[in-house]
């Protein structure tokens, strides 16, 4: 057993070297979520030893003291931190021990979003701006006045009818364009990439230079007033936050006030929901007691507020050990590093692996094999690696770099003059790119085999039962009968589906071929133009690049890739097993019929999935847009569609049905409204 009194200084410590890298340095050594468990553990250990509980422990504390960079700031009323809950039982225990202080039920509750940035205390002055300062300790925070004056959101001046003086707060911000816009800037010139918004905003405003801040595009949404001498008399928070909008400042747009607990619930749903769709990060939502007397009669604890409560989203970064990289060979023969992962839960997920680009960005991000890394998990986003923690990196930890020969099939790994991604030279005698390309091939965007995973393929490999794509079409039962997993009816079973795909589209077939940047679209673009594999293996680039969406580097890569002979051995082979080299010419006006269409399709379809469906607007010549514009010719909405449907009502675009649809594709434009 620890000594619980060992344990706390332990933590203390601890504590305040992740505060002062937070909150002083902008550069912190562990994420949020990490650094939330291990103050929870400091409070459980004082609330079970009150004797343990230290003026100094960061349970008792705000933030950090101020750089010495900047002038102090003393505010004229304290700044809190949040108390925070993780789940609704927690929320219900605030309200609960709310009515108990109150001796009623608050008559509403102002409900807002938890904006991921850093407090800022603004103060007017008969209307005008004359300081800006952050939340610092609480009690002292820093003078960054210049460099507030520098964010568009913030006036200068405010509107109306202004009391003589203010303070206001809110939440300073980077919007996620303006952060991924400054990462894109960074990876041109070479530099690392930031690791989040948040500590970005936060260095970005905490600069000596007004110009850097200047040119961050922060913004700002306010939430409170600290201090005010004078103004209309009001009754409630939201009262105020009206008020503070009328005079010019930004207010959330998604606040709302609500009367009941389930309600305040219901908003956190709501909330949480649309988490990746906005354009600032939020790392929780915010309710506070609407009622401006009770929340005088509540008051606050030495930290936080006792009528407010943040309620906590999961973190979406943790860090973790980067234990290795290893490489990929994939179906084009592009070598790809990825990350073995010491196993961390993030966003809901456990990590263990994540992809990295190539050599030179692994070297602009400075990540190493051994590194404490920043693993960033948000929503259906890939995970990825966002940056190292070097304040954690061992003595001499070497670069990585990538292996001179391929590890699968031993041939040197180049990387082609004028491209940033390495590729194997093994050629289809590479197994490992042999097997991502027939897991390709036979997978549901191209030839569609069903019972050709990546298990079957693996077993055919290693039994050295086929060579290349065009072997599966000579599949004997004998090949696979007995062995582990097949009898009868499976072996019978994928032979059919074999035979099936032997008849399919050309376009399926020109996709599972595998040419560089040739993907379902392109492929059915070009079987829609040469209608067969001889035609379009006989084109040269300008036949090619002549067609509307394909420009000069999809026509080279399709014109190098038929002319090399094992590519052209392979097409024989398929010739000879049988496979539809041509779709039948029915140039019958079908493939015009939506010609000048552009469709967007929202929510599942029973008869088609998004694939199917798309492919069946673009055989006839139409497009499929992922945005509803009013250039939209019309949205078919299946079940459970998203905000598409919405958009499209709201600019009057025609919105079929699944039956509505199918109308469409026999009929054109003209089914439209019928
Ligand atoms: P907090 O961030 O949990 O809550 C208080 C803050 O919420 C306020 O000061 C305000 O800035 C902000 N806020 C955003 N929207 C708001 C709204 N609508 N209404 C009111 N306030 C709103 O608490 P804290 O004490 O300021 O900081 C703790 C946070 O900092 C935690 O998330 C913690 O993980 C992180 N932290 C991380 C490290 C690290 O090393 N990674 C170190 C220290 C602190």
């Amino acid at each position: 057993m620890t000594d619980p009194a060992a344990r706390a200084a332990e933590l203390r410590s601890l504590l305040h070297h992740h505060i002062y890298r937070y909150y002083v340095l902008d550069d912190p050594e562990i994420s949020d979520g990490e650094y939330d468990d291990l103050l929870r553990e400091l409070q459980a250990i004082e609330a079970e030893h009150p004797e343990l509980v230290t003026p100094d422990s960061p349970t008792q504390q705000i933030g950090a003291p101020i750089s010495e960079a900047f002038s102090p700031v003393t505010h004229r009323e304290r700044m809190f931190s949040l108390d925070n809950v993780e789940t609704f039982e927690g929320l219900e225990a605030w309200r609960d021990r709310i009515v108990r202080l109150l001796d009623h039920e608050p008559e509403a509750y102002a409900c807002e979003l938890k904006i991921d940035g850093l407090a800022i205390s603004l103060t007017y002055e008969a209307g005008h701006l004359i300081r800006g300062a952050t939340r610092g300790d609480g009690v002292t925070g820093e003078d960054i006045t210049a460099n507030v004056r520098t964010i568009r959101d913030i006036p200068h001046v405010l509107l109306g009818d202004p009391p003589p003086v203010i303070e206001v707060r809110g939440e300073i911000y980077m919007p996620v364009s303006a952060f991924k816009e400054l990462n894109e800037r960074q990876a041109v010139e070479g530099k690392p990439p930031y690791v989040n918004p948040r500590n970005t905003a936060a260095g970005s405003v905490r600069q000596k230079d007004p110009a850097v801040t200047a040119a961050r595009k922060l913004s700002l949404w306010a939430y409170q007033i600290g201090y005010i001498e004078g103004g209309p008399s009001l009754e409630t928070h939201t009262e105020r936050m009206s008020w503070l909008a009328e005079m010019g400042l930004p207010i959330n747009p998604e606040n709302r006030t609500v009367e009941t607990i389930e309600q305040v619930e219901e908003y956190v749903r709501v909330a949480e929901a649309g988490r990746h769709e906005r354009d600032y990060e939020t790392d929780g939502i915010v309710i506070k007691v609407d009622s401006l007397a009770d929340q005088d009669v509540l008051g606050s604890t030495a930290k936080s507020p006792r009528w407010a409560i943040a309620y906590k989203l999961p973190p979406e970064e943790k860090t973790t050990k980067l234990l290795d990289i290893k490489i990929n060979v994939g179906r084009t023969g592009a070598v790809t590093p990825y990350a073995v992962l010491e196993p961390v839960f993030v966003g809901g997920a456990t990590v263990t692996h994540t992809t990295l680009h190539n050599e030179s960005d692994l070297h602009r991000r400075n990540v190493r094999p051994g590194d404490t890394v920043i693993v960033r998990r948000a929503g259906d986003v890939i995970p990825e690696i966002v940056g190292p923690v070097l304040s954690m990196r061992p003595p001499g930890l070497p670069e990585w770099h990538m292996p001179k020969t391929c590890p699968f099939c031993g041939s040197p790994i180049v990387v082609p003059e004028g491209e940033t991604k390495a590729k194997c030279t093994g050629g289809y005698a590479c197994p490992s790119r042999l097997r991502e390309y027939l897991a390709y091939f036979a997978g549901r965007g191209a030839m569609d085999i069903e019972g050709l995973g990546y298990k079957t393929v693996d077993l055919l490999l290693s039994e050295g039962i086929i060579h290349d794509p065009a072997d599966v079409f000579t599949l004997k039962p004998e090949d696979l009968l007995g062995r582990e997993g097949w009898g009868e009816t499976s072996v019978s079973k994928l032979l059919a589906a074999i035979d099936d795909a032997k008849d399919r589209e050309v376009a399926r077939l020109i996709t599972g071929l595998g040419i560089d940047h040739v993907g379902g679209t392109i492929a059915r673009t070009l079987a829609r133009r040469f209608g067969s594999i001889d035609a379009l293996m006989a084109a040269d680039e300008e036949d090619i690049s002549a067609i509307g969406g394909i420009g000069p580097e999809i026509a080279g890569s399709v014109v190098s890739w038929f002319a090399a002979d094992e590519n052209r051995r392979l097409i024989e082979k398929f010739r000879a097993a049988g496979v539809r080299m041509a779709d039948p010419v029915t140039r019958d006006e079908s493939s015009d019929l939506l010609d000048g269409v552009s469709v967007v399709i929202t929510g599942s379809l029973d008869g088609y999935s998004r694939s199917e469906a798309k492919a069946a607007v673009e055989d006839r010549g139409g497009k499929v847009t992922g945005s509803v514009s009013r250039k939209t010719t019309a949205v078919v909405a299946g079940a459970s569609p998203g905000s598409k449907l919405a958009k499209a009502i709201d600019l009057g675009v025609p919105v079929l049905d699944e039956e509505g649809f199918e109308r469409l594709l026999a009929e054109g434009p003209s089914a439209i409204g019928n």
